[in-house]
């Protein structure tokens, strides 16, 4: 394995090592290259990756395969989404993390606050000056710009994981990820969203990008590992570097349209208690199941019932286990298998 590290300084002058591990490189074949760590709360990624490049360099692969697993170093030690190089990193400290208040910043530089250029997965092929930018150059000119293939992996807060894609091209090699969801989101971005590395990378003709997100933040969830492992075992076996049988779960991989709320029952709570769902993330539905009911608290009544008035797929289950009057509940979802071209 060929270990490359490069050091960056952030503009108090710390100094922050990147490396990047890329095994194969000996015989012909295309160059596949995996980001992971660009925010500093999704661990999957820098976790497994590592390991995964140990047992691969142990396999006669064809063509490259470069894997950065912890692209943001800085974040990544914080336990923060981003490096706020310029601001008092010591207010980390009283930061406690919360799923119910999901975007708070400690700097107040949180996703509904500001688009900050400390996002480091806004930065790609934009010009500007700090840390991120300086990293995502330096992966970007020597690791993705060959890539035919390139994988971003990030984690989200989710039942399950779930891939974003922005291009129809990527769909093939998505559904032998093993990966049930699948996000269609709109290739026309906003300046600020087209920064990020799956659009850059994806846009270019003959190029191929899209980006896992592991489903937890803030935490570790070794049971995904393996479906990470084997997403990359099965794409590069896709590619023609490794032999080997595909690794797939039975359940199949969904596209989940990019205007989905023009295709979905979008259920809200009518009443304030605890939730009860009948379907898990990404089950199947049938027009007429019972999909939700809500107890009453006091007197354990059940207060509502939710039924599909269409088929589809369990989607978007809210995290509350107490619901209010209003609040999301969840989604039944018209989505489309993405057939699996072995
Ligand atoms: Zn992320």
């Amino acid at each position: 394995m060929k270990v490359t590290r490069e050091s960056f300084k952030d503009c108090k002058g710390n100094v922050f090592q990147v490396t990047v591990l890329t095994v194969g490189g000996k015989r012909p074949g295309p160059v596949f290259t995996i980001v992971s760590g660009q925010h500093g709360m999704e661990h999957s990624g820098p976790c497994f990756l590592p390991e995964l490049a140990e047992e691969l360099d142990k396999e006669d692969i064809a063509g490259t395969l470069h894997i950065c697993p912890c692209a943001n170093p800085g974040a990544l030690a914080m336990d923060y989404e981003f490096y706020p190089e310029h601001e008092d990193l010591s207010r980390i400290n009283d930061y406690f993390y919360s799923r119910f208040r999901h975007e708070y910043s400690p700097w107040g530089i949180g996703r509904n606050e500001a688009q900050t250029l400390y996002n480091m997965n806004r930065l790609w092929n934009r010009p500007g000056e700090g840390i991120a930018f300086d990293i995502t150059r330096w992966l970007w000119r020597n690791f993705v710009e060959e890539a035919y293939l390139t994988l971003d992996i990030h984690c989200l807060q989710a039942l399950k994981p779930l891939v974003y894609n922005d291009f129809a091209k990527n769909n093939p090699l998505i559904a032998l990820t093993g990966i049930e969801g699948v996000w269609q989101c709109s290739a026309n971005k906003s300046e600020y969203a087209s920064g990020n590395l799956n659009f850059q990378a994806s846009k270019r003709e003959g190029h191929y990008a899209f980006c896992i997100e592991f489903s937890i933040q803030h935490g570790l969830k070794e049971s995904e590992y393996a479906l990470g492992k084997n997403a990359v075992r099965n794409l590069m076996i896709k590619l023609g570097m490794l032999k080997g049988e595909y690794r797939l779960p039975d359940r199949p991989t969904w596209s989940i349209p990019e205007d989905y709320w023009e295709h979905a029952d979008m259920f809200k709570a009518a009443h304030a208690g605890h939730v009860r769902y009948f379907f898990d993330e990404y089950d199947e539905i049938r027009k007429g199941d019972k999909v939700y009911e809500i107890r009453d608290i006091q007197t354990l009544e059940v207060l509502e019932q939710g039924f599909a008035t269409r088929d589809g797929i369990m989607s978007r289950r809210s995290h509350l286990p107490v619901m209010k009057e209003g609040a999301h509940l969840c989604s039944v979802i018209e989505a489309e298998k993405i057939p699996r071209e072995l």
